[in-house]
């Protein structure tokens, strides 16, 4: 009868490790059920990286790009500004130039990026003297939205340093949009 009272509920110990049954009453166990169990960290799966949909290989170029981005090494956009490689312009300013991405994750993706780098080389580095084409970018990036179309939503990221998977040291504004987009990022 004793039995019929109580049921068995198998718990994980959280301090031997291992697993243990414990013979609690009915009442208790239908209040447990009620009750989402949060296993300890140490049992929860492990974040095992930062850059969530970024493969392995994007993570390796990420770090390559990193160790030699304040080196004061041209980058691919130096070539793009001085029109020694082709892009596609979609806005050009004296400060400021803005072109397709050349692999697009929206079908709206444009770059806007200063012409001058001035120690950008990623929005981590800014100073205050910055603050002027900081601002001058974030306006190039609405009318970047205006001329596409997409002013009703888009999205402005910025990638800072090999974490955020920031692949070329030349601090540039990924203008998306053209289709929905989901919250929270990768
Ligand atoms: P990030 O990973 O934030 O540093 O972004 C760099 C971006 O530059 C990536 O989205 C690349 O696809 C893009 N990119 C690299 N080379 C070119 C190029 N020659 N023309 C246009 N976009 C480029």
């Amino acid at each position: 009868m004793a039995a019929a009272l109580y049921s068995l509920a198998l718990l994980r110990s959280c301090g031997a490790g291992g697993v243990r049954a414990f013979a609690i009453p009915r009442s208790s166990s239908r209040a447990l059920a009620s009750v989402k169990f949060v296993p300890p960290l140490r049992f929860q799966p492990r974040r095992r990286s930062f850059c969530v949909k970024a493969t392995s290989s994007e993570e390796d170029a990420a770090k390559a790009a990193a160790a030699v981005a304040d080196t004061g090494a041209p980058t691919i956009f130096d070539k793009i500004i001085a029109k020694e490689i082709p892009s596609t312009i979609v806005y050009e300013d004296e400060k400021v130039l803005a072109f397709r991405d050349v692999s697009p994750q929206a079908p709206v993706h444009v770059l806007v990026i200063p012409k001058l780098r001035d120690g950008l080389t990623q929005l981590g580095k800014a100073e205050e003297k910055h603050s002027e084409i900081l601002g001058h970018l974030l306006y190039a990036a609405k009318v970047v939205a205006e001329k596409e179309g997409i002013l009703d939503g888009f999205r402005v990221v910025i990638n800072s340093g090999p974490s955020a998977c920031q692949s070329v040291y030349h601090l540039h504004l990924h203008v998306l949009g053209g289709r929905q987009m989901k919250w929270p990022p990768g």
